[in-house]
């Protein structure tokens, strides 16, 4: 999977979990820093509005990086830019500093 390069004035995007990949083995949930991921009626589902791209915390998208089966992906329908997703994680966790790679 190609990720775009954060930092770099391209767009980001929120990540969504490929429902026809997922194994629902649960171990992206554990991993997000945002608590975005949880337990869908089949398979996990990633909250877009909590969703950052891991910005703010990683360099890159802790939910792909465990994902055994690599179904978590970009999700194209939430296009972001970088701007966006850091007011996002300040919007989420006011008493911290995003982290900037
Ligand atoms: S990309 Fe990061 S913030 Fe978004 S769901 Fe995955 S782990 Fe959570
Ligand atoms: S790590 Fe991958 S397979 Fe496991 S629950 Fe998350 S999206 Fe599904």
């Amino acid at each position: 999977m190609t990720k775009q390069k954060s930092w770099k004035g391209q767009f980001e995007m929120a990540y969504r979990i490929d429902p026809e990949e997922c194994i629902a083995c649960a171990a992206c949930e554990e991993e997000c820093p945002n608590e975005a991921i949880s337990e869908g009626d089949d398979v996990y589902v990633i909250e877009a509005s909590k969703c950052t791209e891991c910005i703010g915390w990683f360099e890159e998208s802790q939910c792909a990086l465990v994902c055994p089966v690599d179904a978590c992906v970009p999700d194209p329908d939430h296009e972001e830019t970088q701007d966006q997703l850091v007011e996002k994680f300040k919007q989420l966790h006011p008493d911290k500093e995003p982290k900037l790679f």
